[in-house]
C-alpha cells in the first residue's frame, strides 16, 4: 500500500471553469485523475468544489486533443513538425505586416490562459509586431461592467472580496444566475441568507435557482434595468435617503446626476420595466434599511446595447447610498471565465497597457519603451469587434488567435464564419480542434492549465498560482512557450525559462502589481491586488479615495436605449445562459465523460403557457428562427420563463444549434459587446411528440 502511495501525485491547482477562482488538489497518477481533493487552505473555497471543478478534467486525455500542428493544404489539415508550422507563420504573417502594414494584423488573446500569457502576447502583439489590435474575450462579456466601474469609482474590479459578499446586509443581483454560473460563490449567498438574516434581492427574466430564494424576486421587462435601478435611485434621494456626508465629502457631480434622474419616476419606471411602484419603493427601503449593500451583477445586464450604462446606473446607485469602500458593500460584476479579470489586467485590451494604464498617455509608453527596447505605437487598436469588420472592409488581412472559439462564442456567428472564410493568414492555437479552426491556415497544438505552471485571477482579483499536474500530450506545448517561440521568429530574441519571469517583469512595470511574485504566492498563498511593493494586498477598495486623481468618485448621468427588437413576425424574446454543469461552449466539459453522461445535451425551456397555445411539450423538436440565422432544439416546459419568453442555455455540444446562430451583430455603444440577450425570433414546431 505504501509503494502505491508512493506513486500518486498531489498537485495543487485551480479550477478553470469559472471567475469563482476554486482552488484545490489533484491526485495523480501517471496520467490518470484519481480524485480532486479541495483543502481548508484554499482562500476561496475551503473545502467546496461544484460539479465541473470536481469532475471537468477528464478532457486533458481526450483522444480528440491536437498534439501535433496541423497545416492547411486545400481543403484537408496535414499534421507538421513545429519547423515547418513557425517556419510558415513567420513567412505569412511576415508578408502581411510587410505588404499591409503592422495594424493588419489582429491578435485575440484568451481568459482562459494565464496572467503571464496574456502578458506575453500583449507584448508580442505591440512590442514584437507594432500594433495595438489585441483583445480577449472579457470583450463578450464583462467590459460594460469593467467601462460602468471605470467612469464612476475608477477600477476594473470587485470593489471587495468574497467575504464582503457574504457579510453583506443585503445582496442584490442582477441579471446573473450565480447557482449555475458561479455555484461556490453562490453557496456563500446562500448560507448567509439562511444563517444570517442576509436579505437577497433578484432581478433576472427567469426564475433561477437565486431568484426562488430571495426575498424579492424582479422580473422587469427584457433590458429595462438601467430604468429600475435609476428609478430605486431617485426614489432614495426623493426621501433623502443619500448618503449626505459621504457624497459631500468623496463623490464628485451630484448636482448634475440628481438632474440627471428628473425622467426616472415611478410612473415612468412602472410603464417601461413592468415592475409596480410598489416593488420599485419596497428595494429602496431595503437598500435604505440596510447598512451594507453588495450589488452583483453578469451577462443579463452587460450583454446588451446599454450595457455600459446600466453598469454605471448600478454604480451610481452604490455611491448615492455610501455603499463603497466598507465591509461588505460594493459592485462585484461576476466574471465568467476562470481568468477574465487577469486577461484585461495583463493588458491583452486595445487601449490599456498591464494595469489598465492607457496606451495613449506618453509617460506610460516611455517606461515600456525603454524597458523592452522599442518605439511603440500610440494608435489605439482595434477590439474583437472591430476585427471582424476590420475583415469585411479590407482593412485586416490576418489574425491570431488562441484560447477562444470565436466562431461559436461571437454573436452572429454565421457572420463572423464568412468573415473568417476572407482572412489572407489565420493562425489558431488551441487545446482541440475547434469550430474556428476550420477556418485556419495553421493550428497550433496547446497545452491546458494541468499541463503548465502559471497564475489565475478570479472574480474578486485574487491572484492564485497552479502547478503543473501532467507533461504536456504529445508535441503540444504551453501557450507561452509557442507564443515566445513565434515571437522569437520575428525577433523578439526572448529567454523566459519560466512563468515567474513573465510575472516579475510585468510587477517590474505596472504599479498595480508591484509586489506580486511567485514567492509570495507559494502553495496556497494569494495576493489581491492592487498589490503594493512590500507585497500587502488591498482586498477591500476606496476605503480612503477613488482611483482618480483627486480621490473622488463620479456620479454619472446615464439614459437609458431601449433594446433591440426585430419586426413583429419575430414574437418571442430568447434569452441565453449556463447550465451548472458545463463549461461556456461546452468544448472541455461535453470531452469529459462523467458530465458528458449527465447533461448530454441542452434544450429551449418554454413557459407553460406559451406549450399550451402552441401545442408543444417536453422533447417536442422546434426550429427557431431570428433574422440572422436558425436552430433546431427540443423543448422543456418550465415555471421558469414566463409568458412569450424563452431560455436557450449557450453550452450546446452541437454548434448547429447554438444560440448564436441567432443572435444579431449588434452591441453596446460603449465597448462593442454584443447585446446577445436582445433578441426576439418566432417558433415553428416540427414534431410535437
Ligand atoms: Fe470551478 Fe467555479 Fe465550480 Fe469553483 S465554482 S469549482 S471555480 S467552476
Amino acid at each position: 500500500a505504501a509503494m502505491r502511495e508512493s506513486r500518486i501525485k498531489r498537485t495543487k491547482t485551480v479550477c478553470t471553469f469559472c471567475g469563482v477562482g476554486c482552488s484545490f488538489e489533484v491526485w495523480t497518477k501517471g496520467r490518470e485523475i484519481l480524485k480532486i481533493e479541495p483543502s481548508v487552505d484554499a482562500p476561496v473555497n475551503g473545502v467546496s468544489t461544484c460539479v465541473k471543478g470536481k469532475w471537468g478534467w477528464d478532457f486533458v486525455n481526450s483522444e480528440e486533443r491536437l498534439t501535433k500542428p496541423l497545416i492547411r493544404k486545400g481543403d484537408r489539415f496535414v499534421e507538421s513538425t513545429w519547423e515547418e508550422a513557425l517556419d510558415l507563420i513567420q513567412s505569412k504573417l511576415g508578408n502581411v505586416k510587410e505588404t499591409h502594414g503592422p495594424h493588419s494584423i489582429g491578435y485575440i488573446s484568451s481568459s482562459k490562459c494565464s496572467n503571464e500569457e496574456n502578458y506575453i502576447f500583449q507584448k508580442f502583439a505591440r512590442a514584437v509586431m507594432g500594433s495595438n489590435n489585441v483583445d480577449n474575450c472579457s470583450r463578450y462579456c464583462q467590459s460594460p461592467a469593467t467601462s460602468g466601474l471605470m467612469r464612476t469609482v475608477g477600477m476594473g474590479g470587485d470593489s471587495g472580496t468574497m467575504v464582503d459578499i457574504q457579510m453583506s446586509e443585503l445582496v442584490i443581483i442582477v441579471g446573473a444566475n450565480p447557482a449555475e454560473s458561479h455555484p461556490v460563490l453562490a453557496t456563500r449567498v446562500k448560507r448567509s441568507h439562511k444563517l444570517t438574516g442576509q436579505k437577497l434581492v433578484v432581478a433576472d427574466l427567469r426564475k433561477n435557482e437565486m431568484a426562488e430564494r430571495a426575498d424579492v424576486h424582479l422580473h422587469p421587462k427584457p433590458g429595462s434595468d438601467l430604468v429600475w435601478i435609476s428609478a430605486v435611485t431617485k426614489y432614495i434621494i426623493d426621501q433623502g435617503w443619500a448618503a449626505k456626508h459621504f457624497l459631500d465629502k468623496r463623490v464628485n457631480g451630484y448636482e448634475e446626476y440628481v438632474k440627471s434622474l428628473d425622467i426616472f419616476t415611478l410612473d415612468y419606471a412602472e410603464q417601461v420595466t413592468g415592475l409596480s411602484k410598489q416593488q420599485i419603493i419596497g428595494v429602496a427601503e431595503m437598500v435604505h434599511e440596510s447598512r451594507s449593500t453588495c450589488i452583483l451583477w453578469a451577462m443579463g445586464v452587460t450583454q446588451h446595447m446599454g450595457a455600459t450604462d446600466t453598469s454605471t446606473a448600478i454604480c451610481n446607485l452604490l455611491l448615492i447610498t455610501g455603499n463603497f469602500g466598507r465591509p461588505g458593500t460594493g459592485a462585484y460584476p461576476l466574471r465568467g471565465h476562470n481568468n477574465v479579470q487577469g486577461a484585461c489586467d495583463f493588458g491583452t485590451m486595445p487601449s490599456y497597457m498591464p494595469g489598465y494604464e492607457k496606451i495613449s498617455d506618453p509617460l506610460v509608453r516611455t517606461r515600456y519603451e525603454k524597458a523592452w527596447g522599442v518605439k511603440l505605437s500610440e494608435q489605439a487598436g482595434y477590439d474583437n469587434h472591430q476585427m471582424v469588420d476590420g475583415i469585411q472592409n479590407g482593412d485586416l488581412k490576418a489574425l491570431y488567435l488562441y484560447g477562444e472559439d470565436m466562431a461559436l462564442v461571437d454573436a452572429n456567428s454565421n457572420f463572423v464564419e464568412e468573415m473568417f472564410e476572407k482572412l489572407e493568414f489565420f493562425v489558431v492555437q488551441d487545446v482541440f480542434f475547434s469550430r474556428t479552426a476550420q477556418y485556419a491556415d495553421v493550428v497550433l497544438p496547446a497545452s491546458p492549465s494541468l499541463e503548465k505552471e502559471g497564475t489565475f485571477t478570479n472574480t474578486e482579483k485574487r491572484i492564485q498560482r497552479f502547478y503543473q499536474v501532467f507533461e504536456p500530450l504529445g508535441e503540444s506545448k504551453p501557450d507561452w512557450v509557442i507564443i515566445q517561440e513565434v515571437a522569437n521568429r520575428f525577433g523578439a530574441g526572448w529567454n523566459y525559462t519560466h512563468p515567474s519571469e513573465i510575472m516579475a517583469e510585468a510587477a517590474s512595470l505596472a504599479p498595480l502589481f508591484s509586489g506580486v511574485s511567485y514567492e509570495r504566492l507559494e502553495g496556497w498563498k494569494s495576493q489581491v491586488w492592487p498589490v503594493g511593493p512590500d507585497g500587502a494586498g488591498t482586498p477591500i477598495l476606496y476605503t480612503d479615495r477613488f482611483h482618480f486623481p483627486d480621490g473622488k468618485a463620479n456620479l454619472f448621468p446615464v439614459k437609458w436605449t431601449p433594446p433591440y427588437k426585430p419586426e413583429e413576425q419575430y414574437d418571442l424574446h430568447i434569452n441565453n445562459g449556463r447550465l451548472l454543469e458545463h463549461f461556456h461552449e461546452g468544448n472541455l466539459t461535453y470531452k469529459s465523460e462523467g458530465i458528458r453522461h449527465k447533461v448530454p445535451g441542452t434544450w429551449l425551456e418554454v413557459s407553460e403557457e406559451l406549450a399550451a397555445e402552441r401545442g408543444v411539450k417536453d422533447g417536442s423538436l422546434v426550429r427557431l428562427v431570428s433574422p440572422f440565422g436558425q436552430v433546431k432544439v427540443r423543448v422543456l416546459v418550465t415555471d421558469r420563463v414566463k409568458g412569450k419568453e424563452l431560455y436557450l442555455p449557450m453550452n450546446t455540444p452541437d454548434p448547429e444549434e447554438a444560440i448564436n446562430r441567432l443572435t444579431s451583430s449588434l452591441f453596446d455603444i460603449v465597448t462593442h459587446t454584443p447585446n446577445y440577450k436582445e433578441m426576439n425570433v418566432r417558433m415553428e414546431v416540427l414534431e410535437k411528440d
